[in-house]
C-alpha cells in the first residue's frame, strides 16, 4: 500500500500534467485552418439575424500578399466601390508593399463614416484581414439599404511589419506610438526618456549585445533573461514592467516600442488621404473608427479601448457610459476602457498611462465632431510570453540587419533609405505570439470583430436623440 506522501506526489505529477497539458492545448493549439468547422455568428438587434462563414482558411493567411490578394479580390465582387493602393516601400522584386483602401459609399449623408483598419502593427493584421474579409462576404455588410453611412476599409496599416511577421514597421517604429499631436521633435525633445523607466528596464528589454551572443544561447532565451529580470520585478514590479514597454520610447531607436522621430511613410498616408478627402473625414457628421490589434487580454476574447479626447455629448446616437457601451453597443466584448487613468481602466489596459502617439487617438483629437474612435485588441498569450516574444525578436532582428548593414555599403541606416529591400527576416517569435493558430481563437476573432463593426453600422443609422 502507498504511503501517504507517495499519494501526494502523485496527485502533484496528475495536477501539475493535467495544468501544462491545458495550457499547451489552449495556447499552442496548432490546427491547420482547413481543419476548423463553420463559424457562425448570431446577432439580435431589431431583429435576430445569423451569419455564417464555411471556409476559415479563405479569411485568414499566413502571408501579407496572400491577404493582399484575397481582400483585392473580395472587393472585386462589389460594383460601387472606390479603390486605392498607397505604396509603402518596394521589394527586390520590385513590387510595392501597400496600404489597400475600399469605399463604399453612403447614401445618408448625416449618417458619416465607419472607418475599419487592420494592421497598424505588421503581424496583428492577420486578425484584421480575417475580419475585414468576413465582412466583406456577400450579404453580410448592409449595403443595399436607403440609409446608410459611408464604410471605409484600410487593409494592412503596416505592409512591411506584416510580411515579415513584426510589430514594428519597416524602420523599426512603432506606428502606434508615431502619432504624435504637435510638433514631433518637441514632444521628443521634451519627453523623459526614464518617464516610464525603459532605461531602468533596460537590460531585459534590450541588453547590450553587439555580437548576438545571447540570442544564441538556449540558456538565455528559456531561462537566463528571466533570471537577469528578477532583481528589476522585485524593485519595480510586474506593473511597472508592462509600462516600461507599453508607454513608448523615443530614444533607442533599436529598441522596443520605437515611437520614431518622425512621422512614417505609413501614417503619412493616412494623413493625406485624410487632408485630400475632408467630405469623408473632417466634414464628415459623424464619424466611428475601429482600429484591430491582437496581443493584449484574455485568449481570443476582444477588449475595447475607447479614446476620451471627443467631446462624450457629441455622441448622442451612442450610448454614453462605460456601463451603457458595454450593454448597448460592445455587446460580445470582455471589457471596455474609456480612460486610462489609475483606477479607471481594465485589467488589459493597465500601464497604458503614459503611452502617447496612438493613431486613433491622434485622429480623434484632430477631429472635431461627433466621433467615436476605438481600438479592438484580441488577448492571445498569456502577457509574459508576449513581452518575452517582443524581446527576443527584436535582438533577433538586431542582430539580422546589423549583418545586413555591415554586408552592405556602409551608408544604409536604420531609416530605410535605400529603396528596395527583400523584406525576407520572418520573425519565428512573434508569428503564434500575435497570431495563434487555434480553431477556436480564430472562430472568436471573427464573430467579435464582425459583431464591433456590425454593432456600430446600426448605431450610426439611428435617429439622434
Ligand atoms: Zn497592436
Amino acid at each position: 500500500m502507498p504511503s501517504f506522501s507517495r499519494l501526494i506526489i502523485i496527485q502533484v505529477v496528475v495536477i501539475l500534467t493535467a495544468v501544462l497539458y491545458n495550457f499547451f492545448t489552449k495556447y499552442f493549439d496548432d490546427t491547420v485552418c482547413s481543419k476548423d468547422p463553420p463559424i457562425t455568428l448570431k446577432l439580435k438587434n431589431d431583429e435576430e439575424q445569423v451569419y455564417s462563414w464555411d471556409d476559415t482558411c479563405q479569411l485568414y493567411s499566413l502571408d501579407y500578399k496572400e491577404a493582399r490578394s484575397k481582400f483585392r479580390a473580395a472587393i472585386q465582387l462589389y460594383e460601387n466601390v472606390e479603390t486605392f493602393s498607397f505604396p509603402v516601400a518596394i521589394d527586390s522584386n520590385n513590387e510595392p508593399l501597400t496600404i489597400d483602401v475600399a469605399i463604399f459609399p453612403g447614401n445618408t449623408p448625416e449618417y458619416g463614416t465607419v472607418v475599419h483598419s487592420s494592421g497598424l502593427h505588421g503581424v496583428e493584421g492577420y486578425a484584421g484581414s480575417a475580419i475585414q474579409l468576413a465582412l466583406l462576404q456577400k450579404d453580410v455588410l448592409p449595403l443595399s439599404g436607403n440609409n446608410r453611412p459611408t464604410i471605409i476599409f484600410l487593409h494592412a496599416l503596416n505592409p512591411v511589419g506584416m510580411q515579415e511577421h513584426r510589430r514594428s514597421n519597416e524602420n523599426n517604429v512603432d506606428l502606434n506610438r508615431n502619432s504624435i499631436h504637435g510638433n514631433m521633435e518637441d514632444f521628443v525633445n521634451q519627453r523623459d526618456p526614464n518617464i516610464a523607466h525603459y532605461d531602468s528596464f533596460r537590460t531585459f528589454l534590450h541588453p547590450t549585445d553587439p555580437d548576438g551572443f545571447l540570442i544564441e544561447s538556449t540558456w538565455y532565451r528559456t531561462f537566463g533573461m528571466w533570471i537577469n529580470l528578477l532583481p528589476l520585478l522585485y524593485q519595480y514590479g510586474f506593473v511597472a514592467l508592462k509600462r516600461a514597454m507599453v508607454s513608448g520610447q523615443y530614444h533607442d531607436p533599436l529598441g522596443i516600442f520605437y515611437g520614431g522621430n518622425e512621422l512614417q511613410p505609413s501614417l503619412q498616408h493616412v494623413q493625406n488621404f485624410w487632408d485630400q478627402r475632408p467630405d469623408l473625414f473632417r466634414d464628415s457628421p459623424s464619424l466611428v473608427w475601429i482600429d484591430i490589434h491582437t496581443g493584449l487580454g484574455p485568449f481570443g476574447k476582444d477588449s475595447i479601448h475607447c479614446y476620451p479626447s471627443f467631446p462624450n455629448e457629441a455622441i448622442s446616437r451612442f450610448p454614453q457610459t462605460p456601463a451603457e457601451l458595454q450593454s448597448q453597443y460592445f455587446l460580445t466584448s470582455h471589457s471596455v476602457t474609456m480612460s486610462v487613468k489609475e483606477g479607471e481602466t481594465s485589467d488589459t489596459f493597465v500601464g497604458y498611462d503614459l503611452s502617447k502617439g496612438l493613431m486613433t487617438s491622434y485622429f480623434a483629437e484632430v477631429y472635431n465632431s461627433s466621433g467615436i474612435f476605438l481600438a479592438q485588441e484580441f488577448g492571445t498569450l498569456p502577457a509574459f510570453l508576449v513581452g518575452r516574444g517582443l524581446v527576443l525578436d527584436n535582438m533577433l532582428y538586431q542582430k539580422t540587419k546589423r549583418r545586413e548593414i555591415k554586408a552592405g555599403d556602409g551608408d544604409k541606416t536604420q531609416s530605410g533609405d535605400s529603396d528596395k529591400q527583400d523584406y525576407s527576416y520572418r520573425s519565428p517569435y512573434l508569428s503564434k505570439v500575435f497570431f495563434p493558430q487555434s480553431t477556436t481563437w480564430r472562430a472568436s476573432v471573427v464573430k467579435r470583430g464582425v459583431a464591433l463593426m456590425l454593432q456600430s453600422l446600426d448605431l450610426s443609422t439611428k435617429t439622434k436623440n
